[in-house]
Formats: structure tokens, C-alpha cells, sequence
């Protein structure tokens, strides 16, 4: 054998109690490391290039000569360690041709019935000063996802707001055309919508219910948590009544789980209290938290020993989804929930989110924007309804943000999960949804070998979880 060399940039070790796992970087692979594998790796870190003759003098003597060539080449095998020849591609230069749109988002009524102080929404108004979107955008946005991708059997319709639900007749009319048009041409459709619940009454739950809604409710937890920033337009808070909507959809709701969607905010970062009273008090499915680091209200951002204690709120409660998936149950931490899916299926993932490629959001104009967030932004939108995608633009901005040849994401441990980070934070924090979101990356990657410990601990002790909770989930396309 020649000089054997470690590549640092694509292995990754995490103690767990007494147990030594390998994070395997380019596949996001996990490994157990036995006595052999950890000393063959441990000779690798400590001695640089190594030769045949340091493997002899290490090792001779202490494991049969077969398994050490095994280790070794199993390490070679992986990229872990390499002998000269070209490292195989971690994630190919991204070249797009087609765009496989199959979740378009629907901005569906700028105005919003509440003023929530963090909102960042761009093109928030009031109800009565929101701009609606006309049913022929709809339909129009409808024709662009089937026309994008015409051999897909599944679709999602997203519905967005300001409140979506301040626009029931847009909603009513796009259900109604999309239950004919998609299972006429052989093809299902599922719809979403996230929305504050102020305006949610027993028919419309029933409503959604029969066309079964993924719905999700925006809330913030407890009444002096949630009250801090979700009031009216009078400036009261909005607890009271968010309250007691959520708990009649959660009674009256049966066709899919219901989840909360957390914003946290300066002086809202008790992640565990809040799970507790949206989880056990309110009785959502799913809970998932948003922190803001990068808003354009700068009061609102979390500083950094906010961020410092929404992390450690989000270990504690991770160390509660452990404790209760060691005894197979799911207390519905959706932020947790995803790194163990994301673990769990080996995801490597060359781009943070869909956005851009199988998703676009389209504005009340008909303007197509990478999601969501961005509508109504001062990024130049990437085509119309009307006239398609622009896809020359569209393809360099997702085909340049997936390279990582010039950011410090290419030696990232978890370059392969967080991909540079969501381009809406960038946008906010940098003015540049280019820019890969640095402002929080420590954070990211103690929280990603946190998982890595919750996510070994499961599958020693109950691998069933992960067959109860995540296979079919995934298999559900939820
Ligand atoms: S943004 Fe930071 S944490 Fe994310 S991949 Fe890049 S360097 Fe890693
Ligand atoms: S860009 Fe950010 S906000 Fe938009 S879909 Fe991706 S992760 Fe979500």
C-alpha cells in the first residue's frame, strides 16, 4: 500500500455515552466505530500520511492482519481515508434543465386581520387595504405546476397569506377547480395552510376537513408568551381567541394532524414551556419552532445569548423526545422530528429547501418567488404565471447558491443538512440570499451532533420508533 491520508472534511466523530460514532459527512451515514475501526482511525488522525509500515508497528500483533486491511479499505471505501485517487463527487455541480415544481404557494390576500410586531411579511396591509389574488392567477399558477411537471401522480397546493383565510372565496374557488382537474387527468392533490385561526369558524373546519387540509396555526405559546407579539390591529393581544379556535379545530378535526408553528423572538425563548402548553395544554399534533435571527425589525432578532438559550431550550426538550421515543412515543417536536427523519434516511441534501426547484410561491401579481417569504420582497422576481419561469435566472441563482467551492460550507461537517441555510435569512440578515447564513453556524452543528446522540440512543434502544414514527410518515408523503 502506498501513503494513506485523512480526509478531515468528510468524517465526523461524536461521543455518545461509552460509544464512538462515526458521522459519515458526504452521505450523512452514521457508523458505530469497534476497537479496530477507532484505532485504525485514530492512527490516521495522529500520525498524517500513514504507510504500511506504521500500520505494522501499530498494530501487529493486536487484531488479525485481515481485519485490519478490511478497516482500512472499509475507511478508503467511504472517502474517510485516501491513497491518491480522485475523491468520488460529494454533491455533482447542479445543472438544471426542467424545474419539478410540484408544490406551488398561493399568496392568497396580502392583509392580514392581526399586526404582529415581528411579522415580516413585506407586503403585509390590513384586510381591508390587502390585495387579493384573482382566480384566473390561481388558475394560471395551477397550469404552471402541471405543465412544469406533467409525469408527477402528487401535488401541493399551498395557500399563504397575510390570512389566508381572509380570502375563503379564492380558496373555495381553487379547491373546487383543483378536485376536478387533477383526478381527471390521473393525478392527486393535497392542500396546506397556515394560518393565525382568528377567523376559523366550525364550518370552515369542517370544510377543510372534508377536502383534508394539512393545516397549521400560528401560535407562540402560553397567553403572556404569545400575547408579547401576536395582537390586533388595536394593539390588544390575541391569545384568548387564538386559544379557543385551536382547541375547537383540535376537537372538531379528524382527516390529518394539526401542528403550531413557533416564532421565537427576543423575550420569547422558552422553548420547553411553550411545547408544554401547545403539546399537553392546547393538544397540538406537531410543534415546530422558527427563531428569528434575521428580521428587519432589529428589536425582535434574538442576540446571540438568546440564540445561545433557544438552543439549549431546544436540547432540553430533544432530551424529553428521547426519553419518550425510548418508550415509542412521539411528542411531536417537529424541529427534532426532522433531523431524526433527516438521520434516519441518510439525506444529503445539495440546496437548504425546495424552494426555487420544486416549489414557487406566487404573489398576488402572478409573480413567481422563490417561497413564501419572499413575496412582495425587493428581490427581482424569476417570471410570471403567465409567461413561465424565468429560467435562466432562476437555474444560476439555485445552480451558483449549491456551489460551494467559495463559502466555508465546502468543509462544513454538515455542509449535507443545512446546505448555506434558508435564502430568506440571508436576505434579511445580509441582503443576500447568495450569502450562506454564518450568523448561527456553532449553533447548527452542536445541534446536528446533539441529534446524532438522540438519534443513536433510539436505535439502540428502540429502533421501533423509527418504524412507528418516521418510515411512514415519509411513506405517507407528510
Ligand atoms: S451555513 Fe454554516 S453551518 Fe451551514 S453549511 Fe455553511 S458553514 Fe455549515
Ligand atoms: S428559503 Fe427559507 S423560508 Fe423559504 S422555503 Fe427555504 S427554508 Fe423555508
Amino acid at each position: 500500500m502506498g501513503e494513506l491520508r485523512l480526509i478531515e472534511r468528510n468524517v465526523h466523530e461524536v461521543a455518545v455515552d461509552d460509544r464512538r460514532m462515526l458521522f459519515h459527512v458526504p452521505t450523512t451515514s452514521l457508523f458505530e466505530l469497534d476497537g479496530l475501526s477507532g484505532a485504525v482511525l485514530d492512527l490516521f488522525r495522529d500520525a498524517g500520511p500513514v504507510s504500511a509500515s506504521d500500520v505494522r508497528r501499530c498494530f501487529d500483533g493486536r487484531f488479525p492482519p485481515q481485519d485490519i486491511v478490511d478497516a482500512i479499505q472499509d475507511l478508503i471505501d467511504l472517502d474517510i481515508v485516501n491513497d491518491g485517487r480522485p475523491l468520488k463527487p460529494e454533491q455533482p455541480p447542479i445543472k438544471i434543465q426542467n424545474f419539478p415544481l410540484t408544490t406551488i404557494v398561493l399568496n392568497v390576500n396580502t392583509g392580514c386581520n392581526l399586526s404582529c410586531s415581528y411579522c415580516y411579511k413585506e407586503d403585509l396591509a390590513t384586510p381591508a387595504e390587502g390585495d387579493r389574488m384573482a382566480f384566473e392567477t390561481a388558475k394560471n399558477s395551477i397550469e404552471l405546476l402541471l405543465s412544469e411537471s406533467p409525469d408527477r401522480d402528487r401535488y401541493n397546493i399551498v395557500f399563504f397569506g397575510g390570512e389566508p383565510l381572509s380570502n375563503m372565496a379564492l380558496i373555495r374557488d381553487v379547491v373546487a377547480h383543483a378536485e376536478e382537474l387533477f383526478p381527471a387527468r390521473g393525478k392527486q392533490v393535497d392542500f396546506t395552510l397556515t394560518t393565525n385561526a382568528t377567523l376559523l369558524t366550525e364550518e370552515l373546519v369542517d370544510y377543510f376537513d372534508a377536502h383534508r387540509f394539512g393545516l397549521t396555526v400560528s401560535m407562540d405559546g402560553p397567553k403572556a408568551l404569545h400575547d408579547r407579539n401576536r395582537k390586533t390591529v388595536g394593539g390588544k393581544g390575541s391569545y384568548d381567541v387564538v386559544a379557543a379556535k385551536a382547541r375547537m379545530l383540535l376537537n372538531r378535526y379528524r382527516s390529518r394532524p394539526v401542528g403550531a408553528r413557533v416564532t421565537l423572538t427576543a423575550g420569547v425563548t422558552d422553548v420547553v414551556r411553550i411545547w408544554d402548553h401547545l403539546f399537553n395544554d392546547i393538544g397540538f399534533h406537531e410543534v415546530g419552532f422558527s427563531p428569528v435571527t434575521a428580521g428587519d425589525i432589529e428589536l425582535f432578532n434574538l442576540n446571540g445569548a438568546e440564540l445561545a438559550e433557544v438552543f439549549d431550550g431546544m436540547k432540553r426538550l430533544g432530551r424529553l423526545y428521547q426519553d419518550a421515543a425510548l418508550e415509542n412515543r412521539n411528542i411531536g417536536f417537529s424541529n427534532m422530528h426532522q433531523l431524526m427523519t433527516d438521520l434516519h434516511e441518510g439525506s444529503s441534501k445539495a440546496l437548504p429547501c425546495g424552494a426555487g426547484v420544486g416549489m414557487l410561491a406566487v404573489d398576488k401579481d402572478g409573480g413567481l418567488n422563490l417561497c413564501h417569504r419572499f413575496t412582495g420582497s425587493e428581490l427581482d422576481t424569476f417570471g410570471t404565471v403567465e409567461d413561465g419561469i424565468d429560467r435562466t435566472n432562476l437555474s444560476r441563482f439555485i445552480e451558483d447558491r449549491a456551489d460551494r467551492t467559495h463559502v466555508d460550507c465546502g468543509t462544513c461537517r454538515i455542509r449535507n443538512l443545512c446546505s448555506g441555510g434558508c435564502y430568506h435569512e440571508s436576505y434579511a440578515r445580509y441582503s443576500d440570499p447568495m450569502h450562506p447564513t454564518y450568523h448561527y453556524c456553532d449553533l447548527m452543528r452542536d445541534w446536528v451532533d446533539f441529534g446524532v446522540g438522540v438519534y443513536s440512543r433510539i436505535m439502540a434502544h428502540n429502533p421501533a420508533f423509527f418504524e412507528t414514527y418516521v418510515t411512514p410518515r415519509r411513506a405517507n408523503g407528510k
